[in-house]
């Protein structure tokens, strides 16, 4: 499998190379040059993730030197139970947030710090995180040799716990409050690879949801999810995925073109609409980020949208099969409130967006994609709910540890003066 910039104007690389590079010399950003096409009879006697996993990413990892370590690899990232757990006779939630650091991003970052720890030379991730990534990316690489990490998180706009999962992990792993918005700190880290000597002389390698190697997983785990269900219900669900950077979302859409049972996909955004306007009106126009609840969602500008028009150039084609929603800070606390009350399901504000998304849908059989644990966003989720949500015993380990972060200015010579002076 060879894998080609969106923008075209880059030569192909393949899969390890393709990784190292992360964001393409021409702006672009990776994807596979063709997308397999499965049946469902090709995963006949396959239930385990880590199975269906290494079944599906097999084209995507032939001829690279990474093939060899694909099996290794998905059960070094797949480590941690993923169920898919019934909500209603037609909704399914596909629980994504019992790894370390209790969200979906631990997938993607384990996923890519396996296959980074299969690579030789000595490296130092750079990433900007809107709140879980960071933490997931730290916990991956955290202790591994050869990797250094270096985060951006904007200052006081992510979670009392977010930021500690951030901040605690000394050694290697050191945080960075951004005075600025995500949009500012994606910026600075951009500006870092475009910088030459700084990207080389660091062995610089990017963690966000533009680094192949944190997508190919989730779609695998839309792949297994839409497998599990057609097998348990009879009929092909939809998906209903919790979007900010559009990252999660593409790996469906590649799932889907890859011919999984993905009958539909919904993408729930929170008050940041550049996805939904989109939607509606076919014209692309990233705007101000706004803060939301759901703040890990709150991106303005999604880099992922290249990649999403890349597959779907045709806006009738692309509308034919899927959809986008805004939902507001009021319509997550109600369905938070909601929720708790009717069921006693108690849901975190993102995949409480991708909740009442779904109570939109009119068609049966849904996948929720239920990106955090409550407990990561407990001082939003507890008040709503009217009592305490038991913390996952990763993160409260996590929660004990002292922390540390250096605050800078959205600049790249503050984050050069603070990160990489010896
Ligand atoms: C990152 C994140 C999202 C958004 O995912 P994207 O891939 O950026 O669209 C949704 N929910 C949670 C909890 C997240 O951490």
């Amino acid at each position: 499998m060879r894998y080609i910039s969106t923008r075209s104007a880059s030569p192909p690389l393949g899969l390890a190379e393709a990784i190292q590079t992360g964001l393409a010399p021409d702006g672009g950003l990776y994807v596979p040059e063709h997308l397999p096409v499965f049946k469902v009879e090709d995963f006949a006697g396959l239930d385990a993730l880590p199975d269906i996993a290494e079944k599906f990413l097999a084209p995507f990892f032939e001829g690279d030197e990474l093939s060899v370590h694909l099996s290794d690899i998905c059960r070094e990232a797949f480590n941690f139970a993923v169920p898919l757990v019934e909500l209603d006779e037609e909704t399914a939630v596909l629980e994504l947030f019992h790894g370390p650091t209790a969200a979906f991003k631990d997938v993607g970052a384990r996923f890519l710090a396996a296959c980074v720890s299969r690579l030789p030379g000595r490296r130092t991730v750079l990433v900007a995180t809107s709140g879980d990534t960071g933490g997931a990316v730290a916990a991956a690489f955290h202790g591994r040799a050869n990797v250094e990490v270096r985060i951006l998180f904007p200052k006081g706009l992510v979670s009392p716990r977010q930021e500690k999962q951030l901040t605690c992990w000394g050694a290697g792993v050191r945080a960075f409050a951004v005075r600025g918005d995500f949009d500012d700190c994606q910026r600075v880290v951009k500006a870092a690879f475009a910088d030459c000597q700084l990207r080389v002389e660091r062995g610089l390698l990017s963690a966000n949801s533009i680094n192949l190697g944190r997508l190919l997983p989730q779609a695998a785990y839309h792949a297994a999810a839409s497998l599990w269900y057609l097998r348990r219900r009879g009929a092909p669900a939809g998906l209903v995925v919790p979007t900010g950077n559009l990252g999660n979302a593409v790996a469906a859409f590649w799932a889907r073109a890859a011919g999984l049972p993905v009958r539909e996909i919904a993408l729930a955004s929170n008050a940041n609409r550049a996805v939904p306007d989109y939607f509606d009106s076919g014209a692309w126009a990233p705007r101000p980020t706004v803060r939301t609840l759901a703040n890990a969602m709150d991106v303005g500008n999604p880099s992922n949208i290249e990649r999403l028009l890349r597959l779907h150039p045709d806006f009738d084609e692309l509308k034919s099969f899927a959809r986008a929603f805004t939902v507001d800070d009021a319509e997550i606390k109600h369905t938070i409130e909601d929720a708790a009350r009717i069921s006693g399901r108690v849901f975190d504000p993102h995949t409480a967006a991708a909740v009442r998304v779904r109570a939109l849908l009119a068609t049966p059989h849904w996948v929720v994609v239920a990106t955090a644990h409550p407990a990561k966003f407990e001082s939003i989720v507890e008040p709503l709910v009217g009592r305490e949500v038991e913390t996952p015993s990763a993160l409260a380990e996590l929660l004990d540890k002292e922390s540390a972060c250096v605050e800078i200015e959205p600049t790249l010579d503050a984050l050069v003066r603070a990160a990489f002076s010896p």
